[in-house]
C-alpha cells in the first residue's frame, strides 16, 4: 500500500486529483478497519461518511472528523497532493533540501497543475533548511 515512486511523474500519475490522495490516506488509515479519531470507537459499522463528501461521522460521539483528525495532516489546509510531493522531494534528496528549493518546486508544480506558465512573481522564500537530519523519524 506504500508504494515507491522513483520519480515526480510517477506520483503525479498517482495522484492526478486531491480526491486521489485523500482516497490513498484514506486506504493507509482505515487498512484495519474505520476507527473514529475522536473517541476510539473501533466499530466501523457506527461510522458513516456524509454523501459525497470526504467528512465521516462516528454515531458513538457524534462527532464528524475528516481522514486527517489525527495525523500530521491536521492542521494544515495545504492539499495532502502538495503533501505528497514533499515529503517525496525531502526523502529523494537524503542529505537534506533547502527549503527554498522546496518553494520553487512548489511554485512549479502549482503553475503546471493551474495550466499556467506565467510569471507569478519572486517564487515565496522560506528560510531555513529541511531533511531527514532534522527529523526525528528512523529511517
Ligand atoms: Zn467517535
Amino acid at each position: 500500500m506504500l508504494r515507491h515512486f522513483d520519480t515526480l511523474i510517477e506520483l503525479f500519475e498517482a495522484f492526478p486529483t486531491e480526491q486521489h490522495a485523500i482516497d490513498h490516506l484514506t486506504a493507509i488509515r482505515w487498512r484495519n478497519g474505520r476507527f473514529c479519531p475522536l473517541c476510539g470507537n473501533a466499530d466501523g459499522a457506527r461510522i458513516g461518511t456524509l454523501t459525497g463528501s470526504n467528512t465521516h461521522k462516528c454515531y458513538v460521539c457524534r462527532q464528524r472528523f475528516s481522514i486527517r483528525v489525527g495525523t500530521i495532516f491536521q492542521d494544515t489546509k495545504l492539499p495532502l497532493r502538495k503533501w505528497f510531493v514533499a515529503i517525496w522531494l525531502i526523502n529523494a534528496h537524503p542529505k537534506g533540501i533547502a527549503s527554498t528549493t522546496l518553494a520553487k518546486d512548489h511554485e512549479g508544480w502549482r503553475d503546471r497543475q493551474d495550466g499556467r506558465h506565467g510569471n507569478h512573481g519572486a517564487p515565496r522564500r522560506v528560510a531555513g533548511r529541511c531533511g531527514r537530519e532534522h527529523s526525528h523519524q528512523q529511517p
